[in-house]
């Protein structure tokens, strides 16, 4: 590893640390709650380590486009400041366009024993998430999981029939690398949905962008922009056609 890449493993786990409390018999870390919220908060976690980096080398988080990066889906393309946890760090820029709330807010939550239950409540404010925050965590979890099976070599078993897949809290679920696509499709265009239903058209024309970047496959793209024309058409008629009444 060079000294760069060491800094940054570096500030990921020391942010680790600093998040981590002992809650009963068990341990909580920024999001996760002993159950689910890893997929956030190892997300939050290498955001915040990026930014501590570039802090401390003198320059500034780059945006880039980033196909390859998601295991399993190579025809998924983050667009991420990131140099690990893409996928992550996507989520959660689409979870901030969504509810509006500014990133640095999200991450800061990382911080607070609450952070988790807060997070909660900005997301189930809006009418259409109402009692499905945990089934949302529940949803990335699964990401997650297969995700780690991939790290751990378990590729080939993913590319057939579902597998039972066993978590680390003993919760159990079937998946696969088709699942865990469509699992990233859903919450992307559930986030996606929610920021069309929850601001006024004017903001969605001009801010469009805030959630079109960050989502990660060319039919999500082709979806998302085929209501923002939509709105935008309502907004400006393209012909006012003014009739008289016949006699
Ligand atoms: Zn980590």
């Amino acid at each position: 590893m060079s000294y760069e890449d060491t800094k940054l493993y570096f500030f990921h786990e020391l942010t680790h640390a600093i998040q981590t409390r002992k809650v009963d018999n068990h341990e909580e870390c920024s999001f996760y709650n002993g159950k689910t919220g890893m997929f956030l908060t190892e997300g939050a976690t290498q955001f915040t380590a990026e930014i501590l980096y570039n802090l401390s080398n003198g320059t500034n988080i780059q945006y880039r486009q980033q196909p390859g990066v998601v295991r399993g889906h190579p025809e998924y393309a983050p667009y991420s400041p990131l140099s690990e946890y893409q996928l992550n760090g996507n989520i959660l820029m689409l979870l901030s366009s969504s509810l509006g709330v500014p990133i640095n807010q999200l991450l800061a939550l990382g911080y607070r024993k609450d952070g988790r239950e807060q997070l909660k409540q900005m997301y189930e404010v809006f009418p259409g998430n109402k009692g499905k925050f945990e089934e949302f965590m529940f949803d990335l979890e699964k990401i997650y999981s297969i995700d780690k099976l991939l790290i751990a070599g378990k590729g080939d078993l993913l590319q057939g029939s579902p597998q039972n897949i066993i978590m680390q809290d003993g919760q159990q679920f079937a998946g696969n690398l088709q699942i865990q696509g469509e699992l990233i499709e859903k919450v992307e265009r559930e986030l996606a949905a929610n920021f069309i239903s929850n601001n006024e058209p004017e903001y969605i024309v001009s801010n469009y962008n805030r959630i079109l970047n960050f989502l990660t496959t060319p039919k999500l793209h082709q979806n998302f922009m085929n209501a923002v024309n939509e709105i935008a058409s309502m907004q400006n008629p393209i012909n006012e056609i003014y009739s008289t009444q016949v006699r």
